[in-house]
């Protein structure tokens, strides 16, 4: 019989390195520019605003982007002018009003600076009207509900504290200014708009509870720091993976006979390809202003690790988009595909990404404790706020995380556990217990030095607590460390969501303390009561052991904390009432903002796996069955032949049951699939996410194990899709 080209090898032997997909990084090729000068040459930055800019015009920014103040619009003008000219020197034709909307990811139209004169000639235009509001056509952005279709109009609004940059590509260059996007009634339609919305939240209480300690602070600002996972994988593999290409993740593939075991990935010195990808995507990133630091290789074979210095939450929201999109373009110039999703492939460890977070004013962190923390009241007051709204909004924090990626993480044995914790480590822990039995605490155990026990290596001073990676919020010496983030995911939700309840939290004890000052407390006693009152009721929260034990579910649930096993748990939870107060209060999100968000994620939770439905059902059907099936015909014609000249051949007849069996479970499987695929489970976009949760996804379970059986059996050569085994560890 006639065999079709058994594409697996093509890919195996495109995938041989070239010097065409070696972009530039070999030995031997031009030495890039020093860090120093690349860094944020790409960027409208301060140093360039202030070379360019009339002095008045200037001073009146600045007190908008470092002190907060309203914009001063009669500035524009003078702004849209440098701004323009210094596009142009960099070689941009076009500018974007650069947004986030709903769907996680960033958006951007075009326009020319090109003005025709009339006479058949131009000259370049931009002026303050275009740089200050955009129209984008948004009636395909996700609304939830807030803007039909027949009031398409949405606009985009300069964000003044975040530095406008310029874009390169091979054709050419544009100016993209983050924007904010809102409908025409000002409802907003994207991320950045209520993240700006809580900063200022967060800046206003957290001014207001520092006067408590005598200090007058101008801003506060809560920063930002996003450690990102991803893999990287041959894209000759990706294009021969519907699955990859439509949902980003493998639908099927059986356990290679090496996986993460031998764990001499993780740390391991990084390939030379892919050392030179992430040099690239490095020095794009340097030119765009991103601070990123630290590169490493992560646990699961093929995946990597980039974190940045941190930044204030609005900035470090945008740099870390900037990231994803910097490292999804420059992969392919390595002929690498870079996957964000959180779970590409089952039976390895998936991706997370972990949102530093801490708090600070220009006088510095607020969530630094120094070295004897049970004598610091203002950082065990701010610390305390922040536990405090961990356990009162356990469950915001645990749907803004939630969405159909991260279900194969969380609660996974490899990903912090669906139920919100917080790891203190011993030190906190012991001084929060003494502020609890005795109403205040009177000393910090110390941790000493690390004796290694040769003389020739230096002593090291040893944290205070030790690391705890089970953990999903763990206090990581002057920060908070939330690690049960997504790695596909805009980091914009989740910061917006610590920011509104810290704030909660700060609002409230601040005036629990100034009601007990006005009832004849001093001050030290007023905020010593409320820090042994608020003990009480967030210690259940604070979690030093083992996040992946069966013994903490248990013990978890004995405590009365939430564990929100999955997305469809979750989201009901973004819009009960005390988180709709919530965000009411501090003026974040409105309740229709609120409602149409959830909508918005409960519909991405449907169309992700909605896709993923039909493409398993695909897969099998135009795929895999026919090359089991192809198997089953070659066994059948050779056990015919074996008969005609009469010898017996049981090892074949064996072979062709086992075949038979897996292709008529595969056979049955995909056939229910594809009438679940049918079903739609009701008219209510609700309705529709549940049946994709409890039918389809069971559906496509089954499939999975009947075709990875039939993986492992049917020949090399005619098994139509790159396996895990070469996926992951050919580089
Ligand atoms: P770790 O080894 O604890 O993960 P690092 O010190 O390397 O820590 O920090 C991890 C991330 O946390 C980095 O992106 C870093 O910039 C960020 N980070 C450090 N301090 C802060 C802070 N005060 N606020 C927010 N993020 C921070
Ligand atoms: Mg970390």
């Amino acid at each position: 019989m006639s065999r079709t080209t058994p594409s697996r090898f093509d890919a195996l032997a495109a995938v041989k390195p070239s010097p065409a997909r070696n972009g530039g990084g070999a030995p031997g090729a031009p030495k890039p520019k020093p860090i120093e000068q690349m860094f944020g040459e790409n960027v409208f930055n301060l140093a360039e605003m202030r070379a360019r800019l009339p002095k008045a015009a200037f001073k009146a920014l600045m007190t908008t982007i470092e002190d907060g103040e309203p914009l001063d619009s009669g500035i524009a003008e003078a702004v849209a002018i440098a701004m323009r000219d210094w596009a142009i020197e960099k070689g941009a034709t076009h500018y974007t009003h650069w947004f986030q909307p709903l769907t996680g990811a960033t958006a951007e139209k075009h326009d020319s600076f090109i003005a025709p004169t009339g006479d058949g000639r131009a000259i370049t235009q931009f002026n303050a009207s275009e740089l200050v509001q955009g129209e984008p056509d948004a009636s395909s952005f996700p609304s939830g509900g807030l803007r039909a279709t027949f009031e398409a109009r949405g606009y985009t609004a300069w964000d003044p504290t975040s530095p406008a940059f310029i874009l390169e590509g091979p054709g050419g260059a544009y100016l993209a200014i983050p924007t904010a996007f809102a409908s025409w009634t000002g409802e907003a339609l994207d991320q950045k708009t209520p993240l700006l919305r809580s900063i200022q939240a967060l800046d206003e209480q957290t001014r207001r509870a520092l006067k408590l300690f005598g200090v007058d602070a101008q801003r506060v600002q809560p920063t930002c720091g996003a450690e990102q996972e991803f893999f990287l994988v041959d894209e000759e593999f990706t294009y021969r993976r519907p699955d990859l290409i439509n949902s980003g993740r493998t639908l099927f593939g059986a356990k290679p006979p090496r996986g993460q075991e031998m764990d001499d990935h993780y740390f391991g010195s990084i390939p030379e390809r892919v050392l030179d990808c992430m040099n690239e995507v490095e020095r794009e990133l340097y030119r765009l202003g991103v601070p990123v630091t630290t590169r490493h290789n992560e646990v699961a074979p093929g995946q990597y690790e980039m974190a940045p210095i941190f930044e204030d939450a609005n900035t470090a929201a945008d740099h870390q988009q900037l990231t994803m999109n910097t490292l999804r373009n420059v992969a392919r110039r390595y002929g690498l595909s870079c996957l964000l999703h959180e779970k590409p492939f089952a039976g390895v460890n998936g991706s997370g990404k972990h949102l530093n977070w801490s708090f600070a004013s220009e006088h510095g962190n607020l969530l630094e404790p120094g070295e004897t923390p049970h004598e610091n009241v203002q950082f065990l007051f701010f610390c305390s706020a922040v536990l405090r709204a961990v356990e009162r909004h356990q469950d915001l924090l645990r749907a803004s995380i939630a969405h159909a990626g991260n279900d194969h993480r969380l609660g996974a044995n490899e990903a912090p556990p669906s139920i919100i914790s917080v790891f203190l480590g011993d030190q906190l822990t012991d001084v929060y217990e003494q502020i609890e039995n005795a109403g205040e605490a009177t000393e910090s155990r110390q941790s000493g030095i690390l004796g290694l026990g040769v003389d020739t290596l230096p002593q090291l001073p040893r944290h205070a607590g030790d690391r705890n990676r089970t953990s999903p919020f763990a206090f990581t010496g002057n920060k908070f460390e939330f690690r049960a983030l997504g790695s596909s995911q805009s980091v914009s939700f989740p910061a917006t969501v610590l920011n509104t309840i810290v704030a909660e939290s700060v609002d409230e004890m601040t005036s629990a303390v100034e009601d007990a000052m006005e009832a004849g407390k001093d001050r030290q006693e007023a905020i010593r009561a409320v820090l042994a009152d608020e003990v009480k009721s967030f210690k259940r929260v604070i979690f030093n052991g083992d996040g992946y034990s069966d013994e903490w579910v248990a013990e978890a649930e004995e405590r009365g904390l939430l564990n929100l096993r999955s997305t469809m748990d979750a989201l009901p939870h973004l819009v009960s009432e005390k988180n709709a107060e919530t965000f009411g209060t501090y003026g974040v999100l409105t309740k229709r903002e609120l409602e149409s968000r959830h909508e918005i994620f409960v519909e991405q939770y449907f169309y992700t796996i909605n896709i993923e439905g039909e493409t398993a059902a695909d897969m099998a059907e135009t795929m895999l069955l026919p090359a089991a099936i192809r198997y089953l015909s070659e066994l059948l014609q050779t056990a015919e032949r074996a008969e005609d000249v009469g010898i017996e051949v049981k090892g074949v007849t064996k072979t062709i049951e086992r075949v038979s069996a897996l292709v008529d479970e595969l056979r049955e499987a995909t056939d229910e699939l594809v009438e679940q695929n049918a079903e739609l489970g009701g008219d209510g976009v609700d309705e529709k996410a549940e049946h994709m949760r409890a039918d389809i996804i069971p559906a496509m379970a089954r499939v999975r194990s009947a075709a990875d059986r039939l993986e492992k059996i049917v020949p090399d050569d005619l098994w139509p899709i790159p396996t895990y085994r070469d996926m992951l560890h050919v580089k």
